[in-house]
């Protein structure tokens, strides 16, 4: 059994910036992930996912995100190029692929069970994204639906729909970028529908005015001042530059949601219906915590409540990165900077007692 003061589960950015900080305050940690490769989630989004946010502006602590050569928003391959130069220059105590099953409390210590082994630690951060756990809901039909039905998590490129009807579902980043990809493709036939009329940001809006919205909005809240909306506030969908161009050429036209699925399609409650071959669901994602279902802590709409990172009920364990209930933009590669270092404070002065 490996015996350490904190265990950081997770392989993304969050736990990065966890160990950026950990190791400047040299505490003895180590880092399980269950990939075999770095790069987190950002090694499984489709092949033209670009950044909302220009490089610099899309970096960890201690690092500037080198610039994309030809490219104003880098794409995901170079954000996963970045990860691993960043875990090799700061030299991060990685164990992969290590897959942990469970936290348990353990007296004084906790235990992190994993399928090679436990790991007996003071303190545990849980890094764990949310790409693991896509949300589909459920909807009237789709056990009836005959065609292909996948998720965000399952969408890799237009060219595996030539040739066919394809239904996007959402009206956030994801189902708006899917959209914009299969609305620019030769050959695809695309119904986009969302809940609400699709709101873009403006043009000059990108992932640097939200950073802001979010840092902002925690801190009215902080100080006891009413709610700025945040984010959202802005509006949902950042116009990166495939989804202007499908939009500007009258290519993401939203229709409304429709009520049901058939067999063989769609069907709105005006009794219009499509034929579909696919509907790809980009309707969003859950934090990743079954592993700390042992530990009795899950609360309303499955999060754990926190005060910063660290959870109120076990004060030893820290979630980081899973979205703005853990740090104003901490879902973000520039966001997740702080609430690390917050947490790797709060470590620090917890193994000192
Ligand atoms: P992840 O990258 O998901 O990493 C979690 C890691 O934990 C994975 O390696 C996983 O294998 C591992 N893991 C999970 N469970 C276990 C377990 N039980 N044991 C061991 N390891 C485990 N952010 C931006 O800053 N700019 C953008 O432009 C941007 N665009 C986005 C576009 C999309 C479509 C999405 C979905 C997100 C985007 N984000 C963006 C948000 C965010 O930066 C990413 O979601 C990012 O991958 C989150 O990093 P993370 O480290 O929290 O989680």
């Amino acid at each position: 059994m490996g015996i350490v003061d904190v265990v950081v589960i997770g392989g993304g950015q969050a736990r990065l910036a966890a160990g950026y900080h950990l190791r400047r305050k040299k505490l003895d940690f180590v880092i399980l992930e269950s990939q075999s490769t770095p790069g987190g989630a950002w090694q499984h989004t489709w092949d033209s996912l670009h950044l909302f946010s220009p490089a610099a502006f899309s970096s960890l602590p201690g690092r500037l995100m080198p610039a994309q050569r030809g490219q104003e928003y880098p794409n995901a391959a170079h954000v996963v190029d970045y990860l691993a130069d960043y875990e090799e220059r700061y030299a991060l105590p990685i164990h992969r692929p290590v897959t942990v099953r469970a936290v348990h409390r353990d007296g004084a210590r906790l235990r992190v069970a994993t399928d090679v082994g436990d790991w007996s630690t003071r303190t545990v951060v849980s890094a764990t994204g949310t790409w693991w756990r896509p949300f589909v809901p459920a909807f009237p039909g789709s056990g009836a639906f005959a065609g292909r039905q996948l998720h965000t998590t399952g969408y890799r490129s237009a060219a595996a729909f030539t040739g066919q009807h394809v239904i996007v579902v959402g009206g956030k980043n994801s189902g708006a970028q899917i959209a914009a990809d299969l609305a620019l493709a030769d050959g695809v036939q695309l119904t986009w529908v969302t809940q609400r009329p699709p709101r873009f940001l403006a043009d000059d809006i990108d992932g640097r005015a939200l950073f802001d919205a979010a840092t902002a909005r925690r801190r009215a809240l902080d100080e006891g001042r009413a709610d700025t909306g945040g984010v959202t506030s802005l509006g949902d969908i950042v116009a990166v530059p495939p989804v202007r161009t499908a939009r500007d050429s009258g290519l993401l036209k939203a229709q409304p949601m429709f009520e049901r699925l058939t067999t063989d399609g769609v069907q709105w409650g005006d009794g219009t219906t499509a034929r579909a071959d696919a509907v790809i669901w980009c309707t969003g994602f859950r934090p990743a915590l079954s592993h700390l279902a042992a530990l009795g802590l899950r609360g309303r709409r499955g999060h754990i409540a926190i005060d910063g990172t660290r959870a109120l009920d076990e004060p030893r364990l820290h979630l980081l990165g899973y979205g703005d209930w853990t740090g104003p933009a901490s879902a973000t590669l520039i966001g997740v900077g702080r609430p690390a270092r917050d947490a790797a404070e709060s470590i620090m002065g917890l193994l000192r007692v």
